[in-house]
């Protein structure tokens, strides 16, 4: 390939034999059946080798198709195409008075990689992104396009597919009437004294809530409650109200960040933390994440207390948010109510990954499932262990993929043993 191509970290280089920038469903069709190894690149926010082709493979960015997003007012569905980014839908649905119920902290990132990672907002009532996906249409490894809707046997396979099963053309979600939400953030709210029952209260005060960390100190240095105006404003009493504007890396400015201090908003310049015109995040940086059963929320937060002196030196932030259980058979919410721990870590692999290694150890009791698109060093046969419809998602991708086209050195990890 004689472009270099990597990913938004900059911690991936990508390795294919060639880059290809299709822009018509034929040509990607044409593309696909001519091809042996196929991976393809949505916006790049992954920070492993989930993308990755490997040198002999193809890597398809569909970034060039025409970026349809077609609203049906009366049905509340919008069909959008593989490329589009949420910042572009989000505007367009909040355009037609419509609203998706749920956003993950940053807009800059395609529809179709984030559900394939299974990436979520927070709420203790929100199901990850995927949840909204009622079809998916798929160039599959022959060539033909494949459309699998919700009342389809493998829909439950088809959406968080980590891009295993062919190429996602086009995505048809779920709407709702458009809403209002309003930030409120709070400071300093103790982990002493924190047990499930109020754990269960903090995170179940807002729509949407995050406590954020860097474990310097015990407890959390804020609380971002994001209040939907069409509910109550609650009462909490647990932490003191901020006093200025925060971004939850100490130190990065608050200007990147979506409106604070309680002023209304449409739902997608508030659910996610930061603007789709700034850089989101601390932007040098690499991303962890382990998603366990809500039960186990209190215990894992206090295991990692316990390693406070371990994180610390290469954390930037940790957030904590909920995510309520769905089906996608490799969701890493799948059949579990679920606290998501999350690690913005400094950009330096060499000094993450044995904290990283470290951290997993302290959780491992508690039955973390990694993000799929975020670095972690468990090994595969640990993950796979953790996946209870693995062997349908296996049987799915050999019907779709017998020659293992879409399958890359990750996605083989995830299936085989
Ligand atoms: C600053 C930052 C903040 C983040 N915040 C959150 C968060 O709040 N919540 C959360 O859960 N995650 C979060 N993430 C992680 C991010 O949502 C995931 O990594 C997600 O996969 C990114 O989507 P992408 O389009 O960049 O995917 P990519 O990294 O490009 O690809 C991910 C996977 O999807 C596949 N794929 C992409 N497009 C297609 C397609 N059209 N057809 C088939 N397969 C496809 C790829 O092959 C790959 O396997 C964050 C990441 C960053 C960088």
């Amino acid at each position: 390939m004689s472009e270099t191509i990597t990913n938004w970290a900059g911690n991936i280089t990508y390795s294919a034999k060639e880059l290809h920038r299709p822009y018509s469903l034929d040509a990607i069709s044409a593309l696909v059946a001519g091809s042996e190894k196929v991976r393809v690149l949505g916006s790049g926010h992954s920070f492993n080798g989930i993308a990755e082709p490997g040198p002999e493979g193809v890597l398809l960015s569909i970034a060039g198709l025409p970026p349809t997003v077609d609203i049906d007012r009366t049905a509340r569905t919008v069909r959008v195409s593989g490329g589009v980014r949420y910042a572009e839908l989000a505007r367009a649905v909040y355009a037609h008075g419509l609203a998706l119920p749920n956003m993950a902290s940053l807009p800059h990132i395609s529809v179709a990689g984030s559900v394939a990672t299974g990436t979520h907002g927070s709420g203790i009532g929100n199901g990850p992104l995927a949840t909204s996906v009622r079809e998916v249409e798929l160039v599959t490894a022959d060539g033909s396009v494949v459309t699998v809707g919700r009342d389809d046997r493998r829909f439950d396979g088809a959406v968080t597919s980590l891009g295993a099963l062919g190429v996602v053309t086009a995505l048809t979600l779920d709407l709702e009437p458009t809403f209002d939400v309003e930030q409120h953030l709070f400071t300093e709210l103790p982990l002493n004294g924190l047990d499930l029952g109020l754990f269960g209260t903090v995170m179940a005060s807002a729509y949407s809530v995050s406590l954020f960390t860097d474990w310097r100190e015990p407890g959390f240095r804020q609380v971002w409650l994001k209040r939907r105006t069409d509910q109550p404003l609650p009462d909490f009493p647990w932490a003191a109200p901020a006093t200025e504007k925060l971004h939850p890396v100490p130190g990065m400015p608050a200007v990147n960040c979506t409106e604070q201090f309680g002023v209304p908003g449409p739902w997608h310049e508030r659910l996610p933390h930061f603007r789709a015109e700034f850089t989101p995040s601390s932007g040098a940086e690499l991303q962890s994440e382990y998603l366990l059963p809500r039960g186990y929320a209190v215990d894992a937060l206090r295991a990692l207390d316990g390693i406070r002196a371990t994180l610390a030196p290469v954390l930037q932030t940790c957030e904590v948010r909920t995510v309520a259980a769905d089906e996608q058979w490799l969701s890493p919410c799948h059949g579990r109510d679920t606290v998501a721990l999350h690690f913005t870590w400094i950009e330096d692999t060499a000094a993450v990954l044995p904290v990283v290694r470290r951290l997993e150890e302290a959780l491992d009791a508690f039955e973390p499932r990694p993000h799929w698109g975020k670095v972690f060093t468990m090994p595969a046969e640990v993950v796979r262990g953790r996946y209870p419809r693995l062997a349908d998602f296996r049987a799915l991708a050999r019907e779709l993929d017998p020659a293992g086209k879409f399958a890359n050195a990750f996605v083989r990890d995830v299936l085989e043993g």
